[in-house]
């Protein structure tokens, strides 16, 4: 099986995260798609990130209607800093013969891909897949090459739509009581709204 491997800290999932993901495994006919929400993200710890069972709550109810996205606790379940490389090696052991990962990354993610634990490593075990975003600037894929020569012909460029919603985005109207209406899916923002998730 070809599988779509989608990390993030998903505070909240947003519709962005839901078409990339969906657009991404239709063009590369994938078989499905993993959601991993981060447990301690490590390259975030200037902000309080939401707890984790909060977050994988929120990316459960976005994904369940989609029978092609599932939702792994991996990353909430191991303790300390959530490392793509230790994830891929707890993936790989729950796979089969001949299952391939493609690990799905924006270019805010790809921009700090030499500060990743063992990207060298990683790049051997999986796929990576870069998708563009309208309010981040685009990565030049050929200068990470040559920067980090070992990537040469393993950042596979996938075009989406471009969605300019992000987490601080929702995480800003909602703490000022304003819509988030059509960025999140609906479970998505009743449960926002349910729990008081972004009230400060
Ligand atoms: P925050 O604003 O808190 O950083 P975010 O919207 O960037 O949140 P993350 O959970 O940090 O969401 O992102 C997880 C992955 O999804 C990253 O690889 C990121 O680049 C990608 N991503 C997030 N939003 C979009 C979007 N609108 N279009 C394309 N890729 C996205
Ligand atoms: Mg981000």
């Amino acid at each position: 099986m070809q599988i779509g491997v989608f990390g993030g800290t998903f505070d909240p999932i947003h519709m962005g995260h839901l078409i990339v993901a969906e657009a991404v495994r239709v063009r590369l006919k994938l078989d499905k798609v993993i959601f991993i929400p981060a447990g301690n993200p490590w390259l975030k710890s200037e902000r309080n990130v939401t707890d984790g069972e909060h977050r994988h709550a929120m990316v459960k109810l976005a994904t369940d209607p989609n029978p092609y996205f599932e939702i792994s606790r991996m990353e909430l379940e191991r303790p300390g800093p959530s490392y793509t490389v230790d994830t891929m090696d707890e993936l790989k052991q729950t796979f089969r013969e001949g299952d391939e990962p493609y690990f799905i990354v924006g270019p805010d993610a790809l921009a700090a891909f030499g500060r990743w634990k063992d990207p060298e490593r990683l790049i051997r075990m999986c796929s990576i897949v870069a998708v563009k975003r309208p309010d981040v600037d685009a990565i030049d894929v050929s200068s990470l090459e040559r920067e980090m020569p070992w990537l040469s012909g393993r950042i596979k460029q996938v075009d989406v739509p471009l969605i300019g919603i992000s987490s601080t985005g929702i995480r800003d109207l909602a703490a000022a009581r304003l819509s988030i209406r059509y960025l999140v899916p609906r479970e998505v923002a009743e449960y926002i709204t349910q729990y008081q998730v972004y009230q400060i």
